[in-house]
């Protein structure tokens, strides 16, 4: 198990392949310090989730090892990893159920209280209160009465609760107005206060946010170094 990890994380010539013969990723070495926040970019198919899919386990390398705390994740148990490595994906995270399930789904024993208190530290307490039901509101699948932005907010409010030591993030591509887009960009830095993260960016405002940028291509890291460096 990884009782609480401090959230180091170490890619080691990591290779990986979906098909015989076609590598996805040749070779990435990585090393991120607990509480870094690190945005992964490059053009698509370049590796970006496949990286994530590794961290995450849901492949396992065909070379190279991912390390948390210098653990191979190969030994960790699935549940405590998932523990431990929280998800944001932009598309698919809204169930059918009330506003206070999704956010609670991250961590089924939490309070209202603690439901409610991460909805306001990630801003979305306002809008959630104006909705017709407040938390009560049951929104369907895919939550069509609900913005993009308002959707990312309350994900936001879930990886918040659940309070994983590392997150992974992968940014929607979808264009929002600048005042939702500002919200987001606050709301994302108290969310990646004190984790080790990883945000798969496609907003410059969010690679800025970021303590280091990895450049992806064909598989490989082309390039790594701050904002100011790169
Ligand atoms: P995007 O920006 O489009 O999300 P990405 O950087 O995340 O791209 P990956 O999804 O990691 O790219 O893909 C890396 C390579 O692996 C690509 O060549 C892609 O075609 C291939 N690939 C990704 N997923 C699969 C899969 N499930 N089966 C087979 N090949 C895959
Ligand atoms: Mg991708």
């Amino acid at each position: 198990a990884l009782p609480s990890i401090q959230g180091n994380v170490k890619f080691e010539n990591l290779v990986f392949e979906y098909e015989k013969g076609r590598p996805a990723l040749k070779g990435i070495n990585l090393d991120v310090k607990a509480g870094e926040s690190i945005a992964l970019v490059g053009h698509t198919g370049s590796g970006k989730s496949t990286i994530m899919n590794l961290l995450c386990r849901f492949y396992d390398p065909v070379e190279g090892k991912v390390l948390i705390d210098g653990q191979n994740v190969r030994d960790v148990t699935i549940q405590s990893l998932r523990s431990q490595v929280g998800v944001v994906l932009q598309d698919t995270f809204i169930f059918s159920g009330t506003i206070r399930d999704n956010i609670r789904f991250g961590r089924l024993e939490a309070t209202d209280e603690e439901v409610e208190e991460a909805a306001k530290s990630v801003d979305a307490y306002d809008f959630i209160m104006n909705l017709p039901h407040g938390f009560n509101t049951e929104v369907e699948e895919r939550g069509n009465m609900l913005s993009m932005g308002q959707r990312q907010l309350i994900s936001f409010a879930r990886a918040l609760l659940a309070n994983p030591r590392i997150l992974i993030l992968d940014e929607a591509t979808a264009s929002i107005d600048t005042e939702t887009e500002l919200k987001i960009q606050e709301a994302l830095k108290i969310l990646l206060a004190g984790r080790t993260s990883f945000i798969v960016a496609h907003r410059l405002s969010t690679i800025r946010n970021c303590d280091k940028i990895i450049v992806l291509d064909h598989g490989r890291v082309m390039e790594s170094g701050s904002h100011e460096q790169l």
